[in-house]
């Protein structure tokens, strides 16, 4: 059980500043069980609150799941060394959350990245023992050759890995574009096991984890969003 006051419950489910969100309050936009809560300092109990807002039902989430467009130049580390971290594209609004990347995206890698206040969702996300598909646009050094294909799905060595890895799929998509769908989230799995197989990885970018596409969510880069109960649910 917990209580917060109302203002505090509107902005900790994304819908603006503090200020905003008392504005809202303020102006009898927030409803409980068909009764308008205009006073933004109430408390409430939020196990099992249901609000209505903007004429929408909205079940309170104790979390926030988030989906960035991360771009270039922008490390996951919560200290990042030589590049601002990921947690800098957040607004303030968020900062008083534990808001932590799930999983990692090296600095040059662009794309999908989930991040969350939820340490379970976290660890059931990056543990090893789930395997759901996470999918690659790898731009390669050298031309793709049947080959090479032929070696991704087979399996490849690494020199501190006990077996070998193989992607789930692997699909030419252009002269020097690959399309690899991997379970693992090994350390620089993509960029290791195109080395491994003899070519490089130029340029990497991660469109989709599970069934949720990032061109789905029409973030650009930098941009990011609040994953809604359907979306979480494609990353299962
Ligand atoms: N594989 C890599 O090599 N780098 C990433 O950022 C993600 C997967």
């Amino acid at each position: 059980m917990s209580k917060l006051s109302l203002d505090r419950i509107l902005q900790s489910q994304g819908y603006g500043t503090r200020k905003y969100c008392r504005s809202l309050i303020e102006d009898g936009e927030v409803s409980i069980n068909g009764e308008v809560h205009d006073n933004y300092k109430e408390t409430i109990e939020t196990d099992g609150l249901v609000f209505r807002l903007f004429d929408e039902d909205v079940v309170y989430r104790e979390h926030v799941y988030i989906a960035l467009h991360k771009p270039q130049n922008f490390e996951c580390s919560r200290k990042p060394s030589h590049h601002p971290g990921v947690l800098t594209l957040l607004p303030e609004e968020l900062s008083w959350r534990d808001v932590q990347p799930v999983g990692r995206l090296d600095h040059d890698t662009t794309g999908m990245l989930l991040m969350s206040d939820d340490g379970a969702f976290i660890h059931a996300q990056s543990s090893p023992k789930r395997h759901v598909p996470k999918i690659y646009q790898a731009t390669t050094a050298e031309p793709v050759t049947e080959g090479l294909v032929q070696q991704l799905l087979s399996g490849v060595q690494l020199h501190d890995e006990p077996a070998p890895l193989a992607a789930q799929t692997c699909i030419q998509r252009g002269e020097h574009q690959l399309e690899i769908v991997l379970e693992q989230g090994k350390y620089h799995q993509v960029k290791r096991m195109l080395a491994a197989a003899g070519n490089h990885c130029s340029a990497l970018h991660r469109s989709a984890i599970g069934g949720l596409e990032l061109s789905a969510l029409g973030l650009a880069e930098g941009e990011w969003c609040y994953l809604n109960d359907a979306q979480l649910a494609l990353l299962a």
